[in-house]
């Protein structure tokens, strides 16, 4: 049973990964969409108001038209002709319902009545605007049996139909259209919902969300006008769930997407390592040396060596797998594997020349590592050399820890080693830090070199590190030499440096080295360079 299920388990933080990063990315996704409804939710809103009082100003303008050519009439009021002149006018508009002349608050002809011998009473109107305009708003019909708002002045009336805003039904939008003193607030709904109170601000629009609504007010003072616009939060929702839920399902989709890559990825390292691991067991990676020479004179004083390893036929950039290699616990391996190598290839080279030294790189985690240290003692006894032959170099990055990082190296200097701080300049370390990490050699970034000879401003740093260095009692080696000028610059410093790269050749294989120290005439001992230089080169007294 539990065999089975084991596949299971082993799936299962993947699943949960997966899961996790898909609801976050749907939850992140619900919130952009909400957020990209409501801007469209507003932009809709906007224009839709706009729409409504575009609608109101030409309705209500049609009125006052009405209005004013009824009482300019000049005719005998409410003649025949004056009530066929009125008809006409009705035939013309769009949103009048009837056109009717009043006299001492009685309606007293109309086109549709005729002349009323009854001579109706008018009802008091809601408002009464400066100019005299009267407006009655949900009045009831004396031909009919419907309500419609009236709106008068002077001797004039006019019914604007009830259903001149039909057509812009917006659903689920409401609205409704207020007439009268916008600068006063003093306004009188003539169409639209009734469940809706009067705009209380006399500002050109503004937006209330509230009582579960999203209402938007448009007021313009000219036409005495005012336009409410709004919208139920919950008909919002189901009417833009479409927006919403496709930005969820996306944001779900990318979620998982991103967890599946990192899954990938994660798979992917792990298969790098295995493939590593199975690469160190064979022996397939390979260990080159770079020469480090005197830039005084050129000759090879030391080498530094540096692992290569190619996968599937594909070279990959040691900084890469030596990092994630460190990231998982793997790198002790690389470290002793390099050790093993050097001791194996150079060992016989470096008991033959005691003043030759070879540098290996290590990381933060080979400082608290036991066997590291084992590793060194024995390799060093069984190959009857001696420590200060062996060099450690370590980057700024891996004394990032710094009580470890000074233990570590106050351990490796007790034994005899030299111990070089690599890429120097390009991470924490500070003055006084360099000071507490107390090692041997400074080993300055080629990002540094590479300024020399050009007008970047880093070049002002160079003399910098060197002076640091020189106040610390620091040897220095420069990395990264690719030029005859750089070359140059460090051999004209008043101090004596030492040198590594490509104008002074690129890593090469233990026996290449062996070659080229053979043709140097033998080995130029560091003792040697003490003499020429007149100072020592290092704190350990064995001039690196
Ligand atoms: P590093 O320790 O600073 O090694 C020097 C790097 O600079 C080497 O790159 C070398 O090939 C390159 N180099 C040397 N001269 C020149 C030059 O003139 N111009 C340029 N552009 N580059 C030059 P490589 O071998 O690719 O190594 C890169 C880094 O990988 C090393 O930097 C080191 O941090 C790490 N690494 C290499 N081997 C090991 C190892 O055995 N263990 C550990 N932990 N790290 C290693
Ligand atoms: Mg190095
Ligand atoms: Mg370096």
């Amino acid at each position: 049973m539990i065999e089975r299920l084991r596949p299971v388990f082993r799936t299962m933080p993947i699943v949960l990964l997966v899961a996790l990063l898909t609801l976050v990315g749907g939850w992140l996704g619900h919130v952009l969409g909400t957020s990209i409804r409501i801007s469209s939710d507003r932009q809709e809103m906007t224009s839709y108001s706009q729409q409504l009082l575009e609608h109101a100003v030409s309705v209500v303008g049609e009125a006052n038209g009405a209005i004013d050519a009824a009482n300019a009439s000049h005719y005998t009021f409410c003649s025949h002709a004056e009530i066929e002149l009125m008809r006409n006018m009705l035939f013309e508009a769009r949103n009048l319902k009837d056109i009717g002349r009043v006299r001492d608050g009685h309606l007293v002809c109309s086109t549709i009545l005729g002349n009323s011998s009854g001579r109706l009473p008018m009802p008091t109107p809601q408002i009464v605007l400066p100019d005299g305009t009267r407006i009655y708003p949900d009045t009831p019909l004396a031909v009919s049996n419907s309500r419609a708002t009236v709106v008068g002045r002077g001797n004039a009336n006019v019914v604007i139909d009830p259903r001149a805003f039909n057509t812009l039904n917006h659903p689920p939008y409401r609205y409704a259209i207020f007439f009268g003193d916008v600068q006063n607030d003093h306004l009188a709904r003539i169409f639209g919902n009734a469940d809706i109170a009067a705009p209380l601000s006399n500002r050109a629009e503004t937006w209330r969300l509230a009582d579960g609504r999203l209402r938007r007010d448009t007021c313009d003072t000219a036409s005495g006008l005012c336009v409410a616009v709004w919208a139920s939060l919950d008909d919002l929702d189901a009417s833009s769930n479409g927006i919403v839920n496709a930005v969820m399902l996306l944001g779900a989709a990318l979620g998982a997407l991103v967890a599946l890559v990192g899954i990938d990825f994660r798979r992917r390292d792990q298969s790098l390592m295995a493939r590593l691991s199975r690469a160190l067991s064979r022996e397939e990676v390979m260990v080159l040396y770079q020469p480090v020479v005197n830039v005084a004179d050129g000759r090879i004083v030391a080498a530094e060596a540096l692992v290569r390893w190619q996968s599937n036929g594909d070279f990959v950039p040691p900084d890469i797998f030596t990092a994630i290699a460190e990231q998982k616990g793997m790198a002790g391996r690389i470290t002793r594997y390099v050790l093993d190598h050097v001791i194996d290839e150079m060992g016989e080279t470096l008991r033959r020349h005691d003043g030759f030294r070879v540098t290996i790189n290590i990381v933060a985690s080979d400082l608290k590592d036991p066997k590291f240290f084992v590793a060194l003692d024995e390799g060093l006894r069984h190959a009857g050399l001696k420590p200060r032959q062996i060099g450690i170099e370590l980057t700024e990055r891996s004394t990032a820890d710094s009580t470890a990082a000074i233990e570590g190296i106050a351990k490796l200097r007790s034994r005899g080693h030299v111990v070089y701080i690599d890429d120097f300049g390009t991470g924490y370390s500070s003055l006084s830090y360099l000071g507490e990490l107390n090692v041997d050699v400074l080993k300055m970034d080629r990002a540094f070199t590479r300024t020399v000879g050009t007008d970047a401003v880093t070049v002002s740093i160079v003399p910098q590190i060197i002076d640091m260095a020189i106040k610390h009692h620091l040897a220095i080696v420069v990395e990264g030499i690719e030029t005859e000028a750089q070359a140059d610059y460090f051999r004209n410093l008043p101090v004596p440096v030492m040198g590594q790269g490509w104008y002074y050749g690129k890593p090469v294989s233990a026996d290449r080295l062996k070659k080229l120290l053979e043709r140097q005439d033998g080995i130029v001992t560091l003792r040697k360079d003490r003499k020429r230089s007149g100072r020592p080169l290092g704190k350990a007294g064995t001039g690196q």
